[in-house]
């Protein structure tokens, strides 16, 4: 008797245990806390300019893709997530089903003045939504940049353009021109030059020390630079003193002593006429090591071509060029130019791997141009001259190059203008797609949009650029990534990338269906 009534005092608890829990799981549903779209709307309204629907999101960090709609007003993503059309007034709707939405490339290196082509549909072709321009030393010669970067706004740039100070550009308006040492004043006025520069909104500073008159600037001048350049927490760009295979680490080691004051980034990474993976291993050691000795960040573009692209002068000797009087030494030492440009061609892979980019001999290679006039390449080389030209040279190795491509602290670059007879200004972010991703499965598409949108926007201080997020700019790509091609090749370098359905730029379609539609770019201002 007793335990029977032990038994059903126990059930009786049990049963009033269950009801009490059951109350609280009722109440906790009957409270039906607001989904964060709801949460939305009390905050921002029902008023909204473009929403992407059912995209396969890949945020720009995240590694795998998520499905979610993206809802924009002015140039800003304002939310992330399930998206109830019902519930909101909206001018635009893109659907994105069975689609990729990524944030938009950014091209750490790239050419073209967007006074004279505005537009830039070859970067929005590929899915680029900003530029960097001020390139390889040289920037608009202006002593103050305001004004410049104000008209560029006014004409309206199809990409936003981040802008680095040229050094050789402070070179030329501080009066210090060719000669190896800055007088004090001069040094003074290119250290103004540069601090105003990043006042203004510039990202950092740009050296092409393989070009005049970067290539005579020494270390004490470049510290100082670099300095000015670390205080404000920019970046220093470099195409570095020599990418050949024999001096490209000296080449490395020298912008890596400038990233003890600042971060540095080697631009467009390669080694001339260096062979096969292990040789990219020992570039990419030698970052590694002054990354982890550096509180600064030490990292590299590339372009996805074994042909680089730049003016002949780049084959002529120093003695040879500005500020030297090129008639002068060609009379003077003649035969002794012959030779160095006959070793220097020879060296590179021979005249049938440079590549005329420029009239008259555009599109022949300079073995072909001597064929046809029945004369030795270097006497060509000898009449253009060192600021005669510009071509392209077969100078990379593919396995080399592709090594380094894959490295995480590499980003992706053009190298490229709409102007250039190279396709990499048309194809190289559309190239990383479809051979690196689809083709080869080097990398996934996630890392390469890391490596397209995210890296570079890290890199260049970005802090709102990027990644898909709640707050960030709308820079936004929708695409099948099986539908992306590069079609420029070196004969029809001018073609413009497929696949890419919608390119948005600050919360605006700028480029549709291989059209440009508008220009809703602008300058950023650091
Ligand atoms: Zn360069």
């Amino acid at each position: 008797m007793k335990n029977q009534m032990d038994t059903v005092s126990i059930i009786t608890a049990f049963c009033r245990k269950a009801i009490s829990l059951l109350a609280i799981v009722a109440f906790v549903f009957s409270c039906n806390p607001p989904s964060p779209f709801q949460r939305l709307l009390e905050t921002h309204g029902r008023q909204y300019d473009l929403v992407i629907l059912n995209g396969q999101v890949l945020d720009g960090q995240d590694m795998i893709s998520r499905l979610a709609d993206i809802l924009i007003r002015d140039d800003s993503i304002i939310f992330v997530g399930k998206v109830d059309t019902s519930a909101i007034v909206v001018e635009q709707v893109i659907d994105a089903a069975g689609q990729h939405v990524t944030p938009g490339f950014i091209d750490t290196h790239a050419h073209g003045d967007p006074l004279e082509t505005p537009g830039f549909e070859n970067f929005l072709a590929m899915g680029v939504t900003t530029i960097c321009l001020g390139q390889d030393g040289s920037s608009p010669e202006y002593e103050n940049l305001r004004p410049w970067m104000d008209q560029v706004d006014s004409v309206g740039p199809g990409v936003n353009i981040a802008l680095f100070a040229g050094h050789g550009t402070l070179r030329q308006l501080s009066g210090v021109g060719y000669k190896p040492v800055p007088a004090p004043e001069e040094m003074a006025k290119m250290e103004a030059l540069l601090s105003d520069a990043l006042d203004a909104g510039c990202f950092g500073m740009t050296t092409g020390l393989e070009y005049v008159p970067g290539t005579y600037a020494g270390d004490e001048e470049l510290a100082a630079l670099a300095k000015v350049v670390g205080e404000r927490g920019g970046l220093a760009m470099s195409h570095v003193r020599n990418e050949d295979d024999d001096a490209v680490e000296a080449s490395i080691r020298e912008l890596l002593r400038q990233g003890q004051h600042c971060n540095v980034q080697v631009s467009h990474i390669k080694v001339v006429y260096g062979k096969g993976e292990e040789r990219a291993e020992e570039i990419l050691a030698l970052l590694d090591s002054a990354r982890n000795s550096s509180n600064y960040a030490v990292t590299a573009d590339i372009y996805p071509y074994t042909a680089s692209y730049t003016g002949i002068g780049i084959v002529f000797p120093q003695w040879a060029k500005p500020p030297q009087d090129y008639e002068q030494v060609k009379q003077e030492r003649r035969e002794e130019l012959l030779a160095y440009l006959r070793q220097k061609i020879i060296s590179r892979n021979g005249p049938e791997a440079t590549l005329f980019g420029t009239e008259p001999y555009a599109g022949k290679t300079l073995a072909q141009v001597a064929a046809e006039q029945g004369r030795a390449f270097e006497e060509i080389l000898l009449d253009i001259g060192p600021g005669g030209a510009s071509g392209a040279y077969f100078v990379m190795d593919e396995a080399l190059q592709a090594r380094l491509l894959e490295d995480p602290h590499v980003m992706v670059c053009s190298d490229g203008s709409p102007t250039m007879h190279h396709p990499r200004g048309y194809g190289s972010f559309a190239k990383i797609i479809e051979q690196y991703v689809q083709e080869e499965r080097r990398f996934s598409l996630a890392e390469a949009v890391r490596k397209m949108a995210s890296l570079p926007a890290e890199a260049l201080g970005l802090k709102d650029r990027g990644l898909i997020r709640e707050g960030y700019r709308a820079d936004l790509l929708v695409f099948d990534p099986g539908k992306v091609k590069a079609r420029a090749t070196f004969s029809e370098p001018r073609r413009l990338a497929e696949g890419m359905d919608w390119v948005v730029v600050n919360g605006k379609v700028a480029f549709r269906d291989g059209k440009l539609v508008g220009r809703p770019g602008k300058v950023l201002r650091k």
